[in-house]
């Protein structure tokens, strides 16, 4: 039996919408979280293989809403399918109650630590991976045992739809995730509605808007924001595989990647090299919007106008193109543009440009690669080429994510987190502390019998004072010199 997907009109909601589906959501909250993990789990998991059965619909509407191949969009959907398991599986283990270990002044207590969910967490979404970005929210904070209001980019409201339709029907529940359409002042509307936590994934422009209406009330927010990552390549490195990470870390999704490809730092050694790789590999590479191509249009005009800067600003500074140029733009199509010798403040490497461009540098050494990778003010992702030496170099750079002689894996494992630090934003969606990005730490002791020396009693007499002054010398005042007797200080 073939499942019909809905697919609703995006009719945008208001402002005054965002209250009621708050309200509804709220009203649902506390029952879902008395579902506990497993209730939740079986629930999850129905959502999951509805997603799965209907991966294609879905697709195709995102697809068609902001121009990637239907194969990209397939690979994108799986990939939010992988982190959704994961939470549903792993929500118990992470969050649940546990015991902990206590110290030797407070051995009566049992000391315990669990993480409960917030109540409501509004999820605020981008167009350019509409499915797998949103989820790493959505899908974790229901995990947690939060409600959900989504409310996704204007470009791709359709497919926002479609996810939570999904999760509706999957599981016969329909406040406890409830999707609002529309722009940034229903964005902002649900910052200032009294949800619990914001989790919000965009640009580092309107992240700042965001934590500014978020502040109003003291409400939490994660900022998933924009990137400038970097491709860094030794001269140990497989130049072949690190040129086909730079092609298809710049150009694939026609760029529109947080955690694109955007500037290369390649050992002057090799760099001959690997231009002459990264530019067999573009050459072959066809931007349309048929479908018919490894590259489809460029969602937003507006951001097709940054690309024209970027690349103009590039060349008038005494940068030159390798491949295209400003002739490479035909309206919402960008044919792959390789730039060369672009300087280091023009905006092609400072900003974040968001197309299917790179702009590669040779360095003398690996210093000069660390410098001018950490000189960006974003640190999303970063890759780094080498066969020996791959780790040391990262451990230089700052970055939330790395992956060495590979493109973007890290983004792939369950386990790991992904998120940014600088412009590119905090907190951190995946794995276990995307889990806990949506759940407050609630300690709690246990008093088991009573304390050998009192300490939060007025009872507490000289004698304790003075045991506990002994206590601060023999304890802690020759911790300094048990570590040299040992050698370690
Ligand atoms: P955007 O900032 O324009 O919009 C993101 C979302 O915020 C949209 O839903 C929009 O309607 C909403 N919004 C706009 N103004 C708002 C306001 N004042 N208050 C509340 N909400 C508001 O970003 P975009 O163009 O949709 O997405 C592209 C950006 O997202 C890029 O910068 C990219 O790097 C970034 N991104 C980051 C990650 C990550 O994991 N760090 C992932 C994907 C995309």
């Amino acid at each position: 039996m073939t499942t019909t997907l809905p697919t609703p009109t995006p009719i945008f909601d208001t402002p005054a919408d965002v209250e009621r589906a708050v309200a509804g959501a709220r009203k649902a909250s506390a029952r879902w979280q008395q579902m506990g993990f497993e209730k939740r789990r079986g629930l999850l998991d129905a959502w999951r293989a509805d997603l799965a059965k209907n991966a294609d619909r879905i697709a195709e509407t995102l697809s068609e809403e902001m121009g990637k191949p239907h194969s990209d969009a397939m690979f994108e959907i799986v990939m939010a399918l992988e982190h959704l398991a994961w939470a549903a599986k792993n929500a118990e283990k992470v969050l649940g109650r546990r015991r902990v270990a206590t110290s030797a002044l407070t051995s009566n207590l049992r000391a315990t630590v669990e993480y409960l969910p917030y109540g409501v967490v509004g999820v605020i979404g981008p167009w350019n991976y509409p499915v797998f970005t949103p989820m790493g929210s959505v899908a974790f904070a229901l995990a947690a045992g939060n409600s959900v209001v989504f409310k996704p980019s204007e470009w791709t409201p359709r497919t926002g739809q479609a996810l939570i339709a999904s999760f509706h029907r999957a599981t016969g529940e329909f406040d406890i995730a409830q999707c609002i359409t529309g722009g940034g002042d229903v964005g902002a509307a649900l910052c200032r509605s009294g949800v619990d936590k914001i989790g919000f994934t965009g640009s580092t422009a309107t992240g700042k808007r965001i934590l500014a209406a978020c502040a109003e009330n003291l409400t939490p927010a994660l900022l998933e924001c924009g990137g400038k990552d970097a491709l860094v390549v030794d001269a140990d490195a497989d130049v072949a595989a690190a040129a086909d990470a730079a092609v298809w870390g710049a150009m694939s999704n026609a760029g529109q990647t947080c955690l694109a490809v955007e500037r290369v730092y390649i050992h002057e050694a090799v760099a001959e090299e690997f231009t002459e790789h990264v530019l067999e590999a573009a050459r072959a590479l066809r931007a349309a919007d048929d479908g018919s191509t490894q590259i489809g249009r460029m969602t937003m005009p507006r951001q097709v106008e940054i690309v024209r800067s970027h690349i103009s600003d590039a060349l008038s500074r005494g940068g030159q193109a390798l491949l295209g140029g400003l002739g490479s733009i035909d309206g919402q199509v960008v044919q792959p543009v390789v730039l060369t010798d672009v300087p280091e403040d023009s905006a092609a490497v400072t900003e974040e440009t968001f197309g299917p461009t790179m702009t590669i540098r040779a360095v003398a050494d690996m210093d000069e690669a660390v410098r001018l990778t950490n000189a960006s003010e974003y640190a999303l992702g970063l890759t780094v080429c080498s066969k020996r030496n791959g780790r040391a170099i990262a451990d230089r750079i700052t970055s939330g994510n790395v992956s060495i002689n590979g493109y973007v894996m890290h983004a792939a494992v369950p386990t790991l987190p992904l998120g940014g630090v600088k412009q590119s934003g905090f907190g951190r969606v995946h794995g276990a502390d995307g889990l806990r990005e949506f759940a407050y730490a609630r300690a709690c002791t246990e008093t088991l019998v009573n304390a050998p020396i009192p300490l939060t009693s007025f009872k507490r007499g000289p004698k304790v004072d003075e045991l506990i002054g002994r206590v601060v010398k023999e304890v802690h005042g020759r911790a300094g010199a048990i570590r040299q007797l040992l050698g370690k200080a």
